[in-house]
């Protein structure tokens, strides 16, 4: 008998799973799958939680599902209420496991977390599967990455690069070793169809009316199966072929993709939507719509490919600019984190953040750059809180878009500011967004 662990981490699904088939098919005669969540009250090194309320309910439901799916196929999956350096070497020891397999995330406490398990003595195979197309196949190492999106995007249009086509699920799994309860019970384990998140909060934002991503309804539950279900409805509905022109709207479900928040967990693969578009594209046409979301996914890559460029070095003060680093306007960043700097625009969209744990991609931009550019926050606090509070937090999305409007990663043209008084005027000109949020 040899047993493999499978740590599943911000991968959380069965269809398009190749660090999943990597296990599988790796020699091991038993699979342990497993999930390590955060402890509820972990707080980033800013006083909040890391994972608020929001994101542990959506993360719960991809869970439960994912868990009853994994069931289905005869080997459920765990949750360990542990930190994964604690809990997969334990149970690696409790099954005479030597290797645990996993999705590979270059962040820098991500990658801690990997570090840790080889220095327990575990082999870490990991899996590089987030992207939408491979960084093997850029036209460029990854260390001569251009500096600006703009030649990124040309250059991979003209290799005319294709994203590998999504694998299926598998239809079936190895068997699970047997591990003791005990070492489940130390663990704080329990199967992943019975986990409950921030239970008190599960539908919070399904509740508030005004969200526009209410996840907990059921037609944004995290869960894989409401995940597959959404892209096979956005495209039922063409709306991908309106995207371009309703992508800057700032309410509702239908004026943008909503891929965000399965993207995030895991739950829906790039490489998923990407298939199904040009699948769309053939039946009923191309569109600017539909080339705008391929734009906006390689952006996505762009973020991931310069975390394998720069690493740590993105998540210093300065970032990878040499511009000076000012001292962090404590009392602004709570005003902000609250919606009350007095800003209509920006309060509206900081309140709209706290109460559903989404906003608009025009709004994250408005937020962050009144922080950083008006009230002279620190970026890496903004970003804390954005990714305590967004559903969809994404790592590298994330840190990319706010070194971004710092003017602190590779573009070179320092930074956006964008006029919140301005932007109001051009994307809420009736006063409706703000009037809902209580700001005007
Ligand atoms: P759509 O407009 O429908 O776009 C389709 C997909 O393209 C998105 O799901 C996303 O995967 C990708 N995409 C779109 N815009 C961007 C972008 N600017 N950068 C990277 N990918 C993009 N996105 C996250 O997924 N997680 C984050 O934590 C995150 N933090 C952000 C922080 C700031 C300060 C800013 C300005 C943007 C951030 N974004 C983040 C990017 C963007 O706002 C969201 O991806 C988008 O609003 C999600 O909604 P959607 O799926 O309807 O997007």
């Amino acid at each position: 008998m040899r047993t493999v662990v499978f740590w599943f981490r911000n991968d959380l699904r069965l269809h398009d799973q190749p660090a999943l088939q990597a296990a599988l098919t790796g020699g091991a005669t038993h699979l342990l799958p497993v999930v390590c969540q955060p402890p509820a009250d972990e707080v980033t090194p800013w006083g909040f939680a890391r994972v608020g309320p929001h994101r542990q309910a959506f993360v719960a439901a991809a869970l439960r599902d994912l868990g009853a799916r994994m069931a289905a196929l005869g080997n459920p999956l765990q949750v360990c209420h542990a930190a994964p350096a604690t809990a997969l070497p334990a149970l690696a020891r409790a099954v005479g496991a030597a290797t645990v397999v996993c999705e590979d995330i270059a962040a820098p406490y991500e990658q801690a977390e990997v570090a840790a398990l080889r220095a327990a003595g575990l082999q870490v195979h990991t899996v590089w599967h987030s992207s939408l197309l491979q960084p093997a196949d850029m036209p460029w190492p990854v260390a001569e990455l251009p500096a600006v999106f703009t030649p990124f995007r040309q250059a991979v249009e003209r290799a005319d690069i294709a994203p590998p086509a999504p694998l299926p699920p598998p239809v079936s799994l190895l068997p699970p070793p047997l591990v003791s309860s005990d070492v489940w019970e130390a663990l704080g384990a329990m199967p992943a169809w019975a986990e409950q998140g921030a239970a008190a909060t599960d539908n919070l934002a399904g509740r508030d009316p005004r969200s526009s991503f209410p996840y907990g309804t059921p037609a944004c539950d995290g869960s894989e199966t409401l995940a597959l279900a959404h892209l096979v409805q956005y495209l039922a509905r063409k709306l991908a072929h309106s995207y371009k022109a309703t992508r800057n709207g700032l309410t509702g479900l239908d004026y943008s993709s909503k891929f965000s928040p399965w993207l995030a967990t895991g739950a829906l693969s790039p490489r998923k939507i990407h298939a199904d578009l040009k699948t769309f594209e053939r039946d009923h046409g191309a569109n600017d719509g539909i080339y705008w979301l391929w734009f906006e996914l390689l952006w996505r890559d762009y973020f991931r490919l310069l975390h394998l460029q720069y690493g740590m070095a993105l998540y210093r003060a300065r970032g990878l600019s040499a511009l000076p680093v000012a001292p962090h306007n404590v009392q602004g960043f709570e005003r902000w984190c609250q919606g009350r700097t007095g800003e209509p625009l920006v309060d509206a969209a900081m309140r709209e953040l706290a109460s559903t744990g989404y906003l608009s991609n025009r709004l994250r931009q408005v937020a962050a750059s009144y922080l950083i550019h008006d009230l002279h926050g620190d970026w890496r606090a903004g970003a804390a809180w954005f990714e305590s509070q967004l559903v969809d937090y994404d790592v590298y999305s994330n840190q990319g878009n706010w070194l971004y409007i710092a003017g602190r990663g590779t573009d070179p043209r320092g930074g956006r500011r964008f006029n919140p008084i301005k932007q109001a005027q051009d994307h809420d000109a009736d006063g409706s967004y703000r009037r809902m949020w209580g700001t005007a």
